[in-house]
C-alpha cells in the first residue's frame, strides 16, 4: 500500500501533515461520517435497540 498521492482523498486538495492524510479536520470528519454512513454502528451500541428488547439484562456490562 503506497501513499504516493499527496492529496486529500475527500476534496483532492493538497494534504496537511497535521491532518494527514486529509487536508483539514473538516475532511477528516467527513471521512469518518462516510464510514458511519456505510453501515458501521457505534461500538457497544445496538443498531436497533428493539432487537435487544427481549434479551436478559442481568449482565449489562459483562466484559
Ligand atoms: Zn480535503
Amino acid at each position: 500500500m503506497t501513499f504516493s498521492e499527496r492529496k486529500c482523498p475527500i476534496c483532492r486538495k493538497p494534504r496537511v501533515a497535521e491532518h494527514a492524510p486529509f487536508c483539514s479536520k473538516r475532511c477528516r470528519d467527513r471521512d469518518l461520517l462516510q464510514w458511519l454512513d456505510d453501515g458501521y454502528a457505534l461500538p457497544g451500541q445496538p443498531h436497533d435497540p428493539e432487537d435487544f428488547a427481549g434479551a436478559p439484562q442481568n449482565n449489562p456490562q459483562d466484559d
